[in-house]
């Protein structure tokens, strides 16, 4: 039986240090050295999955196989690491509650006081232990969200002093402060690491590694500074600084070794150097790659840059792929009309209409369509943007005024967007969409079959809204055609138009499946024909 190591990432000073990115990097190393690694969050907020939160909150919601919403983080895990995640890799103090709450109601706890210390701190390790125990990994990496010093972290930090105390060698905590360069006394500080690691400290909790977050690169008097104050080894203070791209990350921790210190400290076999090929050759054409290819992303929340994580992501690397450098523009909907569209849209390559929910900016999307279709610009429209592609062509094309999705007006004459029959009596919003990977049929003569090479795929989902199968044989007629379906519900997944040149729509979000190893077919052949002349 394998012993499953645990490793935890905590984060000081500061949110948004990039904990996610470093905890995927770590991962990425140790599966280049033949690990079988998984990494899950923890998020401290009393919400049951980010589901229910909105784009100016947390980001991009991410989706997994098995349908949870999930922290944007797991996005990074999956793309760094190429293997997929699921709901037990992504926890929120909202579902530790609720669990430790059920139980109560069940009389489980046989009429003792419910704590925090210790049923919501058992509860915690309990989740933290599920994949580890299921034997398939070598190494579980927990990042803890939220900063060092927040009360609502303070159970997470209680639980991971715990399972070092249980676990002894095969666990080990690596912490990422921040610092900062005060340009006035043209000094970096290391106060506030100090302070963080101090305040780890008081928790119970010592760190193992230190990974600095810095806009430069430190001096090694620096790094010992920080060794000495913080009761850490000198070689394990590591230092990530910034780079043009997060996927720079994994190559500057393995050159100061962080993957050796990682198997040293937990009684490991060390010997060699991790070679990752595959992705040395991915940075390499990212940064040779002279020509560009001009992207715009059509949607409300372009001023969030994590709004649209994924597709950002995916763009990048198949872009990549095509060694091409990604020149991405955001193009907020709500500011396109008629007057401008021109102007705002000609000098792109390709043009991708984002996913979305409601009103706002869904005109814009529209009217960015009918000019893309007119004058035959590459486009990929995910989700709501596929879902306005019908519209638009409804309108436009078939001459039904005013078809609309009944998301947008209930009482539109032409539902060509409909609601789905298992969404019309849920009144619950957590959790309820139609999630998660579905199989999807690909007619062998279309752009979406020539991209992905195989008539049977499986893609994720997150809508409530769907194709109305009654207009099919109208838009068929008239040149949009249903290429993409779901066997076992007949449910439209892609729509195209074949007489253009690349036309494609799908109700499914190709983005979440695209990873550095594995750029998702979709986006290379959007990418492909965005290049072409
Ligand atoms: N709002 C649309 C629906 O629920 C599209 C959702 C999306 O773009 N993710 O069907």
């Amino acid at each position: 039986m394998v012993e499953t190591k645990y490793i935890f990432v905590t984060g000081g000073v500061v949110s948004s240090l990039g904990k996610g990115i470093v905890a995927a990097s770590l991962g990425k190393l140790l599966q280049a050295r033949g690990y079988r690694v998984t990494i899950q969050k923890f998020d401290p907020y009393i919400n049951i999955d980010p589901g229910t939160l909105n784009p100016y909150e947390h980001g991009e919601c991410y989706v997994t196989e098995d349908g949870h919403e999930a922290d944007l983080d797991l996005g990074h895990y999956e793309c760094f690491l190429n293997i997929p995640t699921s709901k037990a890799n992504n926890i929120t103090t909202g579902r530790i509650y609720q669990n430790v709450i059920n139980k109560e109601r069940k009389g489980e706890f046989l009429g003792k006081t419910v704590q925090v210390v210790p049923h919501i701190t058992d509860e915690i390790k309990r989740n933290i232990m599920i994949l580890g125990k299921t034997g398939r990994f070598d190494f579980v990496i927990t990042e803890i969200g939220g900063t060092v010093g927040d009360i609502e972290s303070l159970p997470y930090i209680e639980s991971v002093r715990q399972l070092r105390w249980e676990l002894g060698k095969n666990c080990l905590c690596v912490h990422l402060t921040y610092v900062p360069y005060i340009a006035a006394a043209k000094e970096v500080k290391t106060k506030p690491t100090q302070h963080s690691v101090k305040s780890l400290q008081e928790q119970g909790v010592q760190p193992n590694i230190l990974v600095l977050r810095t806009e430069q690169e430190l001096s090694k008097s620096i790094c010992r500074k920080v060794a000495l104050f913080c009761n850490v080894d000198e070689d394990a203070v590591m230092q990530s600084y910034d780079v043009p791209s997060i996927y720079e990350v994994p190559i500057v921790l393995a050159e100061q070794g962080m993957d050796k210190i990682v198997l040293q400290k937990m009684g490991m076999p060390v010997d060699g150097n991790v070679d990752m090929p595959q992705w040395k050759n991915f940075l390499e054409n990212m940064k040779t790659a002279d020509k560009a290819v001009t992207i715009g992303v059509v949607g409300k929340y372009v001023e969030l840059p994590d709004a649209y994580k994924s597709i950002n992501e995916s763009l990048l690397q198949a872009a990549t792929y095509h060694k091409r450098r990604l020149d991405l523009r955001f193009i907020h909907s709500e500011k396109i009309t008629e007057g401008n569209v021109v102007e705002m849209l000609s000098d792109l390559d390709g043009i991708l209409i984002a996913p979305g929910f409601g009103q706002r900016g869904v005109e814009g999307k529209l009217i960015a369509l009918k000019y893309a279709r007119e004058n035959n610009k590459p486009t990929l429209g995910v989700c709501l943007g596929m879902q306005c592609m019908v519209v638009e062509f409804a309108r436009n094309v078939l001459g039904l005024e005013d078809a609309n999705s009944t998301e947008m007006n209930e009482s539109t004459p032409y539902k060509v967007i409909d609601i789905m029959e298992e969404q019309k009596n849920l009144t619950f919003m957590g959790g309820s969409m139609r999630l998660g990977a579905y199989d999807c049929k690909l007619d062998k003569n279309s752009r979406a079959y020539e991209a992905y090479k195989c008539d049977l795929v499986r893609e994720r989902h997150r809508h409530r809204y769907e194709f109305n199968n009654e207009y099919k044989d109208l838009f068929e007629k008239k040149g949009m055609k249903c290429v993409g379906t779901n066997p076992d519900t007949g449910l439209v997944e892609v729509v195209e138009i074949p007489k253009l040149k690349w036309y494609v729509g799908t109700q499914f979000h190709p983005e979440y499946n695209s990873t550095v190893v594995r750029p998702n077919p979709l986006f290379m052949s959007f990418i492909e024909a965005a290049i072409k002349d």
